[in-house]
Parts: C-alpha cells; structure tokens; sequence
C-alpha cells in the first residue's frame, strides 16, 4: 500500500474481432497499434508513468525563461543533490544525450564496449561512425542463470577487444545500469569500480548510461554486502560517483513524461558536449524541455531515490513475474528491475528463431487480451545472438494489483494455446536494421 489516486484514466478492452483487425492494420507490430486499443499497455516504462501530486504542483510554477530559467536551476540542485553531479547538460529525452555525447566521443573506426548497448544507444554509436560490441556477464542471457549482478559489465570481454583494436580505438567504455537489453539485471558498485579502473588504464572516458540509477541502487542495497546498511540515496551518489559523464532519460527514473540530460564530470568534455547540445537541443537552461517539464524532473528525481517508492516498484515486478510464471510462461529469472522477460523461445519451441518466437508471442498477447509488450529478440536486434524474449515493462506508479492479474489471466490464454501460434516473416523494413523493430511490417507465416 503506497499511493492513492487523485486522477483517473479509463480503461477500454477492445472486443476480439477489433483486436484481429488492429493487428492486421499494423503489419503485426505492436508499436503501430492506437494505444486506445490496449487494454494494459506494458511496451515500455519509458515515459509512461504517473506523476505525483507534488510534480504537478511544480509544474505550475515552471519557468519558461529562455535564458537562466528558474526551473533548470532546480534541476541541477536535483541532480548534484541526488546523483552527485555538478553539470548537467538537459536534452528533450535520454537519445537526445546520447546524440550529444557519443557525437562529441565517437569518430569512424572507432570501438564502443557496453555491458550491452540499448538499442538508441546502438545506433547512435553506428551513426556516428562507431563499432558497438557488448560485454555482458556471463549468464546474462540465460533464462535459467542466477546471479545477484548479471548485469556487470564483462572486463574480460573488453581487455579482448582493446588487445584486438587498440587501445586508441577505444574511447569510450560505457556501462547501462540496470543493464535494459540484458533483463534489466543490475549492476554492483564494485563491478563499476573496475570499469572505472580498466578506463582509466586505457585512457578512455567512462560513462554510466544511468537511466535506472535508482533502481540499480535498490538491489544494491539488497545484494552487495558493502551497502547493506546503506540507503538507496546514498548508494545512488556512490554508483554514479567514477563516472567522467552520465546518459541520463527522465522518462525512467527521472519519473517523467519527457526529459533527459548528460551529466558531465569530467570539465574537459564540458565545452564540446554543450556546443553539440545548443545545435541540436536548445539552450543551455532548457534543452528541448518546457520549464514545467524541467520543474517535474528535478522533483521526480528526489522521489526515485525515496525507499517505500523504489521498493514498492521492485516488488510490484516481482509481482508480474510470479503472476505470469504461475500462468504457464516461462519468465527469465532472477526478475530485473522495469520489467519481466518471457522467454519466448521456450514457449514457442515449435517456432524457428528465424520466424521470431518473440514476436509471435508478443501479437498472441495482445490478441488474447490487448496486453501490449515488446519482443526484445531475433527481430529486434537482427544480427546479435539474444534469446527470444518478450519484455514486459510496467510504467511507473500506473497499474494495480487487478490490472496485474488481468495480465495473468491473459497469459494463461496464450499459455493454453500456444501450439497454435504461427512463425512470422519481415514484409517491409526500414534502411537501418537497428531501428527496425520500431516501424517494421509482419505477417504471418
Ligand atoms: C530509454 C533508454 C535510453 C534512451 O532514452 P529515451 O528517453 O527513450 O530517448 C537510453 N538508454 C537506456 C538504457 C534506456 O533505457
């Protein structure tokens, strides 16, 4: 028990035949269905969370001065008060950082190790010239591994590639926590200490991809023995304190509808991260975002950090793994930290990889009962050896323990039918395959 309501959304279950029809006009892609035909809408928890009461009270008074906005101050009295860093560089949403940083870090030829990139952070590595390759931990893709940090970063795996290219080919080492294409799994404090070492021997600038820093921090706390009495605010500072600059989306655990920023420790990046920044974001107080927008972010920022908020959201995801493991489909464990990971592949044994397990899975959900995921597998990522997993992610503060047992009982229908479900084939793609899974058509095999 942790919130009330003070607004409310209805909730409209489409009927069967419309769910039929919806999934033949979107080419089988579930990012092309209207979101007023789901029912629970669980494609992602980016952008898609309830704010406070607190965070709309803010948002009246947001500054939209152009210049030397009130609101932007408050933000960078945030972000230095809750994750430690003193130069905040505020862009429209969390790519728009990477756009930034990468585009002043990355040149052609250029290596990129990440414990796994993100799929905005791939390709912003590819368009600027930039080879991505990632270094997960061992087990990190195995739905029956366990392992309190699966989402460490492998060192072993980047000692290989700067052996391979060099040291000077390798500019940048970055770590995503909690690790999001790996599961969601976190990442300990020691591991990025090492990280920070391994930099530091070859001379390259470590960034933390922070989105879900106060996730992160929670398993910390529950996992890593050196913080055991330490509180998720004061692990968020130390987890972020090696980092020369920070990637930061609101739209996770900024607990924001729009917003993001890069956070620069190391001042030498300052200048050339802030010129790119005024090109393509906007002014340096504001970034693509409104002042009420900057306003929500630096309250939202506090509220992550606070313990019965964090642990309600850990705990409401451990809810939606048991939920749905109990229906008949098998769920990727230990359960990460935004969402569960159905392990398509298991469950849909009887379909190739090559006709995308994941995203028949995926469409049989929301056809049984307008649930929305995302397959986060052979489609997304062509190219990349990943297991077939349908991500699950819930929003923020949004759904209730009826809205989670609806998902159950949806899973049970899939479950129950899943001899039934076809392969599918790619009938149209966009010219970057990293993107692909964003507007790509499908059909049925
Ligand atoms: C969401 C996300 C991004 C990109 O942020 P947007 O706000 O969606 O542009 C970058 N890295 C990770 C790990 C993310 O989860």
């Amino acid at each position: 028990m942790r919130y009330t309501s003070k607004m409310a959304g209805s909730v409209r279950v489409p009927p069967r035949d419309e769910r039929r029809v919806r999934l033949e006009e979107a080419g089988y892609n579930l990012f092309n269905v209207p979101s007023a035909a789901v029912a629970v809408d669980l494609l992602t928890d980016s952008g898609t969370g309830t704010m406070s009461d607190e965070q709309w009270a803010a948002m009246f008074e947001g500054d939209e001065a152009y210049a030397g906005s009130e609101s932007f101050a408050e933000l960078e009295r945030s972000v230095e008060a809750v994750m430690g860093i003193e130069h905040v560089v505020p862009t429209h949403q969390g790519r728009g950082a990477e756009n930034v940083l990468y585009g002043t870090l990355v040149d052609e030829g250029d290596v990129v190790p990440n414990n796994t990139h993100f799929d905005t952070t791939r390709a912003h590595v590819v368009e600027n010239g930039g080879r991505p390759v990632d270094c997960p931990a061992d087990g990190a893709f195995d739905p029956r591994s366990d392992g309190d940090f699966l989402g460490n970063f492998d060192l072993d795996c980047a000692r290989r590639v700067v052996d391979d290219v060099g040291a000077e080919r390798v500019p940048v080492v970055v770590v995503t926590i909690t690790n999001n294409s790996a599961a969601g799994q976190p990442v300990s404090v020691a591991n990025l200490r090492e990280v920070r070492a391994f930099a530091d021997e070859i001379d390259a600038t470590f960034v933390v991809d922070a989105c879900r820093f106060a996730e992160n921090a929670q398993f910390v706390q529950q996992r890593e023995r050196e913080f055991a009495d330490a509180s998720v605010a004061e692990i968020a500072h130390e987890q972020l304190s090696d980092a020369d600059a920070v990637v930061m989306s609101g739209k996770k655990d900024g607990l924001v509808n729009v917003g993001g920023f890069v956070g620069v420790a190391d001042e030498s990046l300052l200048e050339a991260v802030e010129q790119r920044a005024i090109l393509y974001e906007g002014f340096l107080t504001y970034g693509g975002m409104a002042g009420r927008d900057l306003a929500a972010f630096a309250v939202g920022l506090r509220e992550a950090v606070q313990e019965p908020y964090v642990q309600a959201r850990v705990d409401q995801v451990r809810e939606l793994a048991d939920t749905v493991e109990d229906a008949g489909l098998p769920v990727y464990r230990p359960v990460g930290g935004h969402a569960i990971y159905v392990d398509a592949g298991a469950a849909y044994d009887h379909i190739p990889d090559d006709q995308f397990p994941g995203q028949s899975l995926a469409v049989e959900l929301y056809r049984e009962g307008a649930v929305r995921g995302v397959e986060l597998g052979s489609f997304a990522f062509p190219e990349t050896e990943r297991p077939e997993f349908v991500r699950l992610a819930l929003p923020r503060r949004t759904y209730h323990r009826e809205h989670i047992d609806y998902v159950g009982e949806t899973a049970a229908a899939v479950a129950a039918r899943s001899a039934e479900a076809p392969g599918y084939t790619v009938v149209d793609e966009p010219p970057m395959k990293e993107l692909r899974h964003f507007s790509a058509r499908l059909e049925p095999v």
